[in-house]
């Protein structure tokens, strides 16, 4: 599906077949020169057969194309190695680039998540289903790395880059300010939560994501182009509505521990999940892990405001109340 948004931009869906996100937003900026490509999707067969289909219908030449990436996430990311060529620039942010160069290795997630009170067979089928490590990119990508107030110019637009870590530790935005179009990724979405999950205890990503909402906030914005489902204005109703949502969520987190100390899988299993399934026990287990990994964030934040302490009980992290 192809929706012209302005002139020369418009909007591919790429299908993500079997994902609760359904669908992820690629955008095209056409220009005389080179294009410009806003993510991709994953890198497996149906999101290149829409793509192919999307660009043959605009009439866009992929050895013409450059590509911005939001951020390292597969469904953004995992098919620029498919249609990327020798003489594209694929313009990226350096926190993200550096995870891939580092490579995000399974075993530390593993461990994390045994802390984390996951139960070990349930990890072991994550490691097969996690759409991350499927449908990932193929080989090595050479990223031009953009950073904070960088301009792409292409068409006539000038996009700016707005840092917006939270989401991923280097997730960035494009800021259009004569059109007051803000290209979101997954910093900002519509109809769903951006998920800001945590599996290393490395950083607080919901500190960072709820600062980076604010610097969206302050932005003068007509339209929103995110990375999931459709354009929307009003960006800071939206953005007070989901910093009204981990509000609740942290004070969810603290009415549950208040009955006693738990570990994340624990408190994730009590939690009321917007998510179409009885039980906890009937979640598939790729949803028991974004769940919890989104406890675990908020678990952080608020260990480190001081509402929570955590202690080791032999092989397990416990939260509780301060
Ligand atoms: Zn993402």
């Amino acid at each position: 599906m192809i929706e012209e948004i302005l002139s020369n931009l418009y909007r591919i869906e790429i299908p993500l077949p079997r994902s609760p996100l359904k669908a992820i937003n690629s955008y095209i900026i056409k220009d005389p020169g080179r294009n410009l490509m806003i993510d991709t999707g994953w890198n497996q067969k149906e999101c290149l057969d829409a793509m192919q289909d999307g660009l043959n219908e605009l009439g866009v030449d992929i050895r013409k194309t450059d590509f911005f990436i939001t951020h390292l996430h597969a469904d953004h990311l995992g098919l620029v190695t498919s249609l990327a060529t020798e003489t594209s620039t694929i313009y990226f942010n350096q926190p993200d680039a550096n995870r891939i160069r580092s490579g995000i290795l399974w075993d530390d997630l593993a461990r994390f998540a045994r802390l984390n009170g996951f139960p070990e067979k349930e990890i072991q089928e994550v490691a097969h289903s996690h759409p991350g490590f499927r449908f990932k990119g193929q080989g090595r990508v050479r990223f031009h790395v953009l950073k904070e107030g960088d301009t792409i110019s292409l068409s006539d637009y000038a996009l700016q880059c707005v840092e917006t870590p939270g989401h991923t530790w280097g997730h960035m935005c494009l800021y259009e300010p004569r059109r007051k179009i803000f290209i979101a990724g997954d910093h900002i979405l519509n109809d769903i939560t951006p998920n800001i999950q945590l599996w290393s205890d490395e950083w607080n990503p919901l500190n960072r994501y709820l600062e980076s909402l604010e610097k969206a906030y302050k932005l003068d914005v007509d339209l929103v182009l995110p990375g999931h489902r459709g354009i929307f204005r009003n960006h800071r109703e939206r953005i007070r509505e989901l910093k009204l949502h981990h509000r609740n969520r942290l004070e969810e987190i603290v009415s549950i521990l208040e009955k006693g100390r738990k570990n994340a899988f624990q408190v994730a299993s009590q939690m009321r999940w917007d998510i179409l399934y009885d039980s906890w026990d009937l979640f598939p287990v790729s949803q028991k892990w974004f769940a919890t990994g989104e406890t675990i964030s908020h678990l952080k934040y608020l260990e480190e405001k001081g509402t929570l302490r955590r202690e080791m009980d032999r092989k397990r992290m416990l939260f509780s109340v301060n």
